[in-house]
């Protein structure tokens, strides 16, 4: 019996018999009156090429006399209303869209650009990147799979990115927006090493019920963000405890693995940080990669930030190891000072990476030869199928400055915190929360949260410095972290004056008269 039938039966809805059902009438194509041509290419090139050189003169120049700008200004009403204005119907003139970038829009960014920019972990980008994005954009790639060269420049940086961090041939990567996408990606390839491509029809419900994964109490909150996108939930994620240091505390992770497997539990995966959020500590990725080892554990890596400490000879020590990972998400658009956004990941199993993924479609059947050739299509190991060309920013960064310079900046950085850290030693009124373990601090002034909190928008609206806040042992700490290339000692300087400058108004404020 069918399953209509029982339903027919128990709802009491008299069904009609299959035949007298009719297709509806086909309507035919959709009928078009005659079009005139369009096209959305300029009448006058002369004069776009015109006002193109402008805006490339222009933005060189914002660039090059970046340091003359407050980091950051607060944006007025008038100037957010403009961007609540109704669908646009009709065309307007490219020069007067331009004219409101340069009034509306340059002005308030973020500030990244600008060297007195120190808060969370931001890039500062490089003209060299902006030109590459507009090469980019010119040639318009997709490069979700086909046979053309900017296919080939990603595979060129999945080369490189092997390279750099030794994995071996065999081993796939890819561009994706960022670490937080990285890590999602690389815990499904988790998932499919614990559970076999069957998990991807099946579902986790019945078999990853069990499974639990390890990371540190300062990892991202990405890593419970990706638990939870990957349907295992954030609870089978356990957040171990961190030493002194704020690198995962080993011991902690034994116990926590053996008392989950006591319990009947299944332990998968040990997710280690290189460069946390907050003080830029680095886990012990050789003993991580060692525990994983001899507890038949995949190992991933967070090196959003620190997996590119690899680029310099002095400082890569600290994130030895990580050349054991299974996959190593990590930016080009942090450290690596290419332009929003490049994230990327490294898996050393390539064929497990393509198995999470790969989903055969007849529209996008791969060719032997012509434009559909090209296998394995990038679109393969990712959950994007239309992807844009990220590896051009990348390709012209590393060739045109080369990976050692590219290291130098990384070693200057950690270098400017650990001037900052002795600024702070120095100075009574300020209290060092984190040392620079990396090219991040935490300190704060005096003792009153409230104080800080004012003193870091006081810092933000003067334009001199733009840090950022977090907590550290329940103090409010102000937060630097040098990743911008262009930030001097005298911009390390600046936010300590700064601070304690601001620190006595602040005081004043909150005084109880
Ligand atoms: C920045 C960061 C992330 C998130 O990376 P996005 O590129 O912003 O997605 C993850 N982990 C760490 C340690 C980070 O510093």
């Amino acid at each position: 019996m069918c399953l209509s039938d029982t339903f027919r039966r128990q709802s009491g809805v008299r069904l009609l018999p299959p035949m007298l059902y009719k297709a509806p009438a086909n309507p035919g194509p959709i009928r078009v009156k005659k079009k005139p041509e369009v096209t959305l290419d300029p009448e006058n090139w002369a004069e776009l090429r015109a006002l193109g050189h402008r805006m490339l003169d222009d933005m060189i120049d914002y660039i090059e006399h970046i340091r003359e700008r407050p980091v950051w200004r607060p944006i007025p009403q008038e100037v957010r209303d403009r961007f609540r204005a109704d669908l646009p119907h009709g065309p307007s003139d490219l020069a007067e869209v331009y004219e409101e970038f340069e009034r509306f829009v340059v002005p308030y960014a973020a500030g990244n650009v600008h060297p007195g920019f120190m808060g969370w972990v931001h890039g500062g980008g490089t003209p060299v990147g902006m030109l590459a994005e507009m090469l980019a954009a010119g040639l318009n790639a997709n490069l979700g799979g086909r046979d053309h060269v900017p296919v080939e420049i990603e595979r060129q940086i999945v080369e490189w990115a092997r390279q750099m961090f030794e994995f071996p041939q065999g081993s796939s990567g890819l561009f994706v927006t960022g670490t937080s996408l990285a890590n999602f990606i690389a815990i499904l390839v988790a998932r499919t090493a614990a559970l076999g491509k069957e998990v991807r029809k099946r579902g986790v419900a019945r078999d990853g019920a069990k499974l639990r994964a390890y990371t540190s109490a300062a990892a991202h909150r990405c890593i419970p963000l990706a638990m939870d996108l990957c349907g295992f939930g954030s609870g089978a994620l356990r957040m171990v405890p961190t030493d002194g240091r704020c690198r995962i505390d080993l011991a902690a992770l034994r116990e926590a693995i053996e008392e989950d497997r006591a319990n009947g539990l299944e332990p998968f995966l040990v997710i280690g940080t290189a460069g946390t959020v907050d003080a830029g500590s680095v886990d012990d990725l050789d003993a991580l990669a060692t525990l994983c080892k001899r507890e038949n554990l995949r190992f991933h890596v967070d090196g959003a930030f620190g997996a590119l400490l690899v680029l310099s000879p002095e400082l890569k020590p600290l994130v030895k190891g990580i050349e054991k990972a299974d996959s190593i998400a990590f930016d080009f658009h942090k450290w690596g000072q290419v332009p929003y956004d490049a994230g990327f990941l490294l898996v050393r199993d390539g064929e497990l990476h393509r198995e999470t993924f790969i989903t055969p479609a007849a529209y996008l059947r791969p060719g032997a030869k012509g434009l559909a050739a090209g296998s394995p299509w990038f679109s393969d190991y990712g959950p994007d199928l239309s992807r844009g060309f990220r590896a051009l920013k990348t390709w012209f960064t590393l060739k045109t400055f080369g990976t050692d310079r590219m290291g130098e900046v990384i070693a200057r950085t950690c270098w400017l915190a650990r001037h900052l850290e002795a600024r702070v030693r120095a100075e009574p009124r300020l209290e060092l929360l984190t040392p620079a373990q990396l090219n991040i601090v935490c300190f704060r002034y005096g003792s009153d949260d409230r104080v800080n909190a004012k003193i870091l928008v006081d810092l933000h609206e003067s334009g001199i410095a733009a840090p950022s806040t977090t907590t550290i042992g329940g103090k409010l700490a102000i937060r630097a972290a040098f990743v911008n290339h262009r930030t001097q000692t005298s911009d390390v300087d600046a936010l300590v004056d700064a601070v304690l400058r601001l620190g006595p108004l602040a005081e004043e404020e909150f005084r109880t008269p």
